[in-house]
């Protein structure tokens, strides 16, 4: 559930254990690469209520991230074991920049995590994000729109959230604590803390710890994940991860073929044609060129 000082908290049924490493499981690593909040372990009892981790079971999956510069890139997990990732934008306030939504969903596919876009603030929402919502839709995302103002959406994202272990990212100010509060009030997150010292990138670890609202449905509390950039894509890798594109790629005259600028490219005329979004085409040529 969460780690202090060599101290790892185990749930077990009903109660919380507090657990140390076996020493033999330590030999030659760094226990950050060995034991991540999330990881499945066998235990031992030791004296009440505490225990020793005998075993850390392979991992299923992992969202992880590359320390900033000038760290060298070793993988830092933030979370073993997440069944989905849940991304949480605002229609307004701030509005939904379908760019900085587009790199979250890429980072998603990259990192190969189920995803469930979130957009919140829905009391405030306008003729004109329709569109978009649809948009995001038709791809074949599932697209909740929830308010924790008027409580509309709120038993859809509960039942998403049911029996699973679950990371909410987003930027700031979109509302991730005041939906989990909305749903459990017993939890009693801050609501409207904006800090900017995590985006500093002066803080290199990004700790997680899982909160357990009810029973079997495991949420991540990750605070210092503001920037959602996990390792850097190769712009070549980007086709990849833009669902739309599936049925375009390989049939561009020139292979491999950018989607840039080339002559015969079947997706700039899947674009042209409004089978691809002219939005998400542009996210595509902006992480491209300047960056994922
Ligand atoms: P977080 O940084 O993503 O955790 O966002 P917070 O939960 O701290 O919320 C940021 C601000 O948005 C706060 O002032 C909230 O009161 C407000 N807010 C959160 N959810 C909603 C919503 O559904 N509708 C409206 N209108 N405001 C909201
Ligand atoms: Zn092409």
């Amino acid at each position: 559930m969460r780690a202090h000082g060599g101290h790892y908290y185990v749930h077990a049924g009903q109660t919380e254990v507090d657990c140390t490493l076996r020493g033999r499981l330590k030999q030659g690593r760094r226990p950050s690469d060995l034991i991540a909040v999330g990881d499945r372990v066998r235990w031992r009892p030791t004296t009440e209520g505490c225990g020793i981790i005998e075993e850390i079971l392979p991992r299923q999956r992992v969202l992880s991230r590359c320390p900033p510069p000038p760290r060298p890139p070793v993988e830092q997990v933030i979370l073993a074991n997440p069944d989905q990732v849940v991304v949480v934008f605002s229609l307004r306030n701030p509005p939904l920049s379908p760019f900085m939504l587009d790199r979250y969903l890429v980072a998603c596919a990259a990192a190969q995590l189920p995803v469930l876009i979130v957009l919140n603030k829905a009391d405030l929402l306008e003729e004109d994000d329709l569109e978009l919502i649809a948009l995001y839709r038709a791809i074949g995302y599932t697209v909740l729109t929830t308010s924790a103002l008027s409580g509309e959406g709120l038993e859809a994202l509960r039942e998403a959230l049911r029996g699973k272990v679950s990371v909410l990212v987003g930027p700031s100010g979109v509302g991730k604590s005041s939906l989990l509060n909305a749903l459990w009030p017993e939890l009693d997150l801050e609501v409207g803390e904006i800090s900017t010292y995590h985006d500093r990138g002066r803080h290199t670890t990004v700790v997680a710890c899982l909160l357990h609202p009810e029973p079997g449905t495991y949420v991540a509390d990750t605070p210092g994940l503001r920037q959602f950039r996990l390792w850097d894509i190769a712009p070549e890798q980007l086709e990849a991860f833009f669902p739309e594109m599936a049925p375009y790629l390989g049939r561009c005259r020139f292979k491999p073929c950018t989607h840039l600028h080339e002559p015969g490219c079947a997706v700039r005329a899947a674009v042209e044609r409004g089978e691809i979004s002219e939005l998400r085409y542009e996210s595509y040529s902006k992480m491209f060129t300047y960056g994922f």
